[in-house]
């Protein structure tokens, strides 16, 4: 079972990710593993830095391509084996988090970025997306508390309607196959966030 979670900086999505993962291996038994986007192996470790040193200037096309990149190894290497071996796969970050970033934040064509994805991962869809939704004004508060602590995060720095805009596209996502999604107020307390996200993950687990 592959489950996605996704959501703008400061939405919480790697404490919820590191929760989810927890309560699935050590309370439901499940074989599980976790990782995320961009940097799960040591090749995409070294992407991750060059995507997010400072200063880095690639131009959005190379930029867009480089997640890419991150991604297809990172579905040949962690994601399908795992999941061919009957594990619960947790990616803190997947494909809409470069429909929105790259596509609506960067301005790139929206399907085009998201066909990039399809043919790097191959068309592995996950079985849930979770997309914690963060209010901008939340947003704007905790990357400003991440960017004081010194975090790696290059887009604290972005204009407000970049933000806007990446939110509107993970939102916009999740309408288009309602199904495959749970859209969680992510300025909820992050017990009452994962209280619901077990609620919706358990409908995906085997039996
Ligand atoms: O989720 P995480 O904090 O690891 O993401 C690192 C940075 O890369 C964040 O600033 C995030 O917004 C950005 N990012 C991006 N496009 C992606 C994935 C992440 O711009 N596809």
């Amino acid at each position: 079972v592959f489950v996605a979670l996704e959501g703008g900086d400061g939405s919480g999505k790697s404490t919820q990710a590191r929760l989810l993962g927890d309560w699935l291996r050590s309370d439901q038994g499940h074989d599980v593993v976790l990782t995320r986007e961009p940097g799960a192996t040591p090749a995409g470790v070294r992407l991750r830095e060059v995507l997010l040193s400072n200063g880095s200037d690639l131009g959005n096309r190379a930029e867009a391509l480089l997640f890419a990149a991150d991604r297809a190894h990172h579905v040949e290497a962690v994601v399908r084996p795992a999941l061919e071996r009957g594990a619960i796969v947790v990616t803190d970050r997947y494909i809409d988090s470069s429909v929105a970033y790259q596509g609506a934040g960067r301005e790139l064509d929206g399907d085009e970025v998201l066909r990039l994805s399809q043919w790097a991962t191959d068309d592995l869809v996950p079985a849930l997306t979770v997309l914690l939704d963060v209010d901008p004004v939340i947003s704007k508060v905790r990357r400003a508390r991440d960017a004081s602590r010194g975090g790696e995060d290059r887009l604290e720095s972005l204009a407000d309607d970049f933000h806007d805009r990446v939110r509107a596209e993970f939102l916009a996502l999740a309408r288009r196959a309602p199904h495959r999604y749970l859209v969680v107020d992510a300025g909820l307390g992050a017990d009452q966030v994962q209280q619901l996200i077990r609620e919706r993950v358990r409908q995906v687990l085997p039996v």
